[in-house]
């Protein structure tokens, strides 16, 4: 089985960064169609890091976000990522 990094970096993120946008910004939606929107479009921003997952399934938070360049690459594709959806949503 095989996974990409970035991509359990955005979902481990986005309620997080998602929540303190919506500190900033009341009215940001958060609804599901918006949510997938910002991950898709923070996902095509990161660069994609394939593995082969080990026998025990397990992935490290922390040994993802070394190899795909740090956690504050994730949250500024993310943020970057909310700013376009909340300003056309598509729900
Ligand atoms: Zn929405």
């Amino acid at each position: 089985m095989i996974v990409n990094y970035p991509e359990v970096a955005v979902k481990e993120l986005l309620d997080h960064v998602l929540e303190d946008y919506a500190r900033k910004y009341p009215n940001t939606c958060k609804c599901q169609r918006c949510r997938d929107d910002t991950m898709a479009i923070a996902l095509n921003n990161l660069p994609a890091k394939y593995v082969v997952k080990n026998q025990k399934g397990q992935i490290f938070t922390k040994v993802v976000f070394e190899q795909i360049g740090g956690k504050a690459q994730v949250v500024a594709a993310l943020v970057s990522a909310i700013q376009k959806v909340q300003q056309n949503p598509r729900h």
